[in-house]
């Protein structure tokens, strides 16, 4: 399978050079990055640290679409937005990793997977998507007395907050509350808030250092507290998670999937 990268020279875009030619039946069929990036021209597998594989970093995300069976897109929501109409216009395979995508964003995509084959998680390892329905099974035993709340912490570079996977944790425990997130989340707490309202989803952000991502779900009570934990120390763990959705792609219908059709019920 012929997998090209969009932004192959960020933090991600590296990890999916190694990973995906580590997979047997994978190949990179090449990677692109932002016009004007100095990483363009640069040789992708160097620029990856696994040394020359003869493949120049371009801008021409177009071109990458048309050449590849698959592209797996870690980058921005105004890109990622692109390149699902591009994959839906060669009726590709879209594997998309970007967090911070608005309703308006999510709306646009859906419509490219009329015709693009789209696999689209906050979070691709397998052990967040076992905790996600962890949490859902949790929150649908414990009643309102048990409070609801999402800590997460990330590296100091990431850019949106909460982060996409507490976002996901937090609509897994309001489903198994039958409930909308919408409706219940709180999602920034600072001066006199008052005490904190039953049912509510709370959520608190740290940033800092190199913190690949770390989450807990609480469920605390009078005299009790669950907490649900995960870390990701490695950023491998995401991107084995997009190569398997991409090979899990292959012959399927379009559509818009997300890593609970890759990774089947647990
Ligand atoms: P990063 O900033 O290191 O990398 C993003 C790369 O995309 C950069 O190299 C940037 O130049 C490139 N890029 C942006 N716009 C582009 C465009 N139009 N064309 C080509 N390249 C473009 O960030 P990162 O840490 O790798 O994270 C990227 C995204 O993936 C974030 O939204 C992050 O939250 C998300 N993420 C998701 C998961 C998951 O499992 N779903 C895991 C980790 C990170």
């Amino acid at each position: 399978m012929k997998i090209g990268i969009i932004g192959c020279a960020g933090r991600m875009g590296k990890t999916l050079v190694q990973e995906i030619s580590a997979t047997k039946g994978c190949k990179v069929s090449g990677g692109v990055e932002r016009s004007g990036s100095p990483d363009v021209g640069r040789d992708i597998g160097e620029n990856s640290g696994i040394g020359r594989l003869g493949i120049k970093i371009s801008g021409n995300i177009e071109q990458l679409v048309k050449d590849s069976d698959a592209v797996i897109d870690f980058t921005s929501p105004e890109s990622t937005v692109k390149v699902a109409t591009l994959a839906s216009k060669y009726k590709k395979i879209h594997i998309i990793g970007t967090t911070g995508l608005s309703e308006k964003d999510k709306e646009s995509i859906k419509k490219s997977a009329k015709s693009a084959t789209i696999v689209m998680a906050p979070n691709m390892s397998i052990g967040v998507n076992l905790l996600a329905s962890l949490v859902e099974k949790v929150a649908s035993i414990l009643d309102e007395s048990y409070d609801i709340e999402i800590v997460e912490m990330h590296h100091n570079r990431k850019v949106d907050a909460p982060s996409g996977t507490a976002l996901a944790l937090g609509n897994a425990a309001a489903a198994g509350r039958k409930v909308k997130l919408a409706d219940v989340a709180d999602k920034v707490r600072d001066g006199h808030t008052g005490a904190r309202k039953k049912g509510e989803i709370g959520f608190a952000v740290l940033r800092g250092g190199d913190v690949v991502g770390d989450h807990t779900v609480m469920f605390a009570t009078e005299g009790e507290r669950i907490e649900l934990i995960h870390k990701a120390s490695s950023r491998a763990v995401f991107a084995k998670g997009a190569v398997r959705a991409a090979l899990w792609a292959n012959n399927k219908k379009p559509g818009l999937y997300s890593m609970k059709d890759v990774i089947g019920k647990f």
